[in-house]
């Protein structure tokens, strides 16, 4: 396989930031070349079911990307998921099992393991212009090619834009170690926990649903207004945490801009936008959480599309 030349060379001169770029994106390929160890540790499940993986890589600046990508080779227009960050392995590998059940595909940044990427989050990396990389401290250089490269793969499909990330333990105020957390509220930030009581599912093994009330097991939503004030999130939020989810709502405003993805959707208005947070190793947890998001969004997994299907019922 060689690398199909997509050929995007986008040249960003026209906002100011002057910075240039190029993407690559490769055929499907044998995923065992992939020199990953998130694909390595997953290369079983992979092989079996029918995936496509590719490697797309962006130049931009200084940085030389790379971005692993699964594809559901029979339903690749499914739920999109991105994991911007190659320290987390479980959301890796609750995603991959997740492209397997309900199609879709997932983009994993290469960081080498590492949470960072040359000094890079690359989760605070989202940005169009030098302009608007000076708003947030976190990112090195603007990064429109990078961004768009991400968030092209939703071009194709009805997806809301799907984040994957695992998280520590707790929070630096209440003796944990996490920054992320139910009880770590702020100016911008307000918790809504999942009503637990109504946590059994259909999905559920029983094994996961007394994690979803741990503080770090929570979906992460962005809007530009408070939430009492946005009737649509609003809505989301009552059903999320009505499915025993706990969500944490970012309030977006001129001044907290990071260069996430969460804040760059909303800055944006590109689109639903959804982060799955779960504390490292609690992948039972965030596959349940991820099948009761898609069932909230209305997405069944690929097994009930197939039963639905009177032409396919034997
Ligand atoms: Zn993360």
């Amino acid at each position: 396989m060689g690398l199909a030349l997509i050929g995007l060379s986008l040249i960003t001169g026209c906002a100011g930031s002057g910075s240039h770029s190029s993407m690559t994106i490769s055929d499907c390929m044998a995923p065992v070349r992939a020199e990953s160890s998130d694909i390595r540790r997953n290369l079983a499940r992979i092989e079996r079911a029918p995936l496509c993986y590719r490697r797309q890589q962006v130049r931009e600046g200084g940085f030389h990307w790379t971005f692993h990508i699964l594809e559901h080779e029979g339903f690749p227009q499914g739920p999109f998921w991105v994991l911007p960050h190659d320290n987390e392995n479980t959301a890796f590998d609750v995603a991959v099992q997740t492209v397997i059940d309900y199609g879709g595909g997932l983009l994993a940044v290469d960081s080498g393991g590492q949470r960072n990427f040359l000094g890079q989050d690359p989760n605070r990396n989202f940005s169009r212009s030098r302009a608007e990389s000076g708003l947030c401290r976190g990112q090195l250089q603007a990064a429109p090619g990078y961004s768009q490269a991400v968030l092209d793969h939703y071009r194709s499909r009805r997806s809301p834009i799907l984040a994957l990330h695992n998280n520590h333990d707790g929070w630096s105020g209440n003796g944990g170690i996490g920054t992320i957390s139910l009880a770590r509220e702020g100016a911008a930030l307000t918790a809504y926990p999942g009503d637990y009581s109504r946590t059994s599912s259909a999905t559920d093994s029983g094994r996961s649903s007394h994690r979803l009330r741990d503080e770090d097991n929570l979906v992460f939503v962005v809007g530009t207004a408070p939430l009492n004030a946005d009737p649509v999130l609003k809505r989301r939020v009552a059903a999320l945490n009505a499915a025993g989810l706990n969500v944490m709502h970012k309030q977006l405003s001129s001044g907290n801009f990071d260069c996430s993805l969460s804040d760059y959707v909303a800055r944006h208005r590109l689109g639903e936008y959804f982060n799955i947070e779960a504390e490292h190793g609690d992948q039972l947890a965030q596959q349940e959480m991820v099948a009761r998001l898609l069932k909230v969004l209305g997405i069944p997994p690929l097994k009930a599309r197939t039963k639905s299907s009177p032409f396919l019922q034997h």
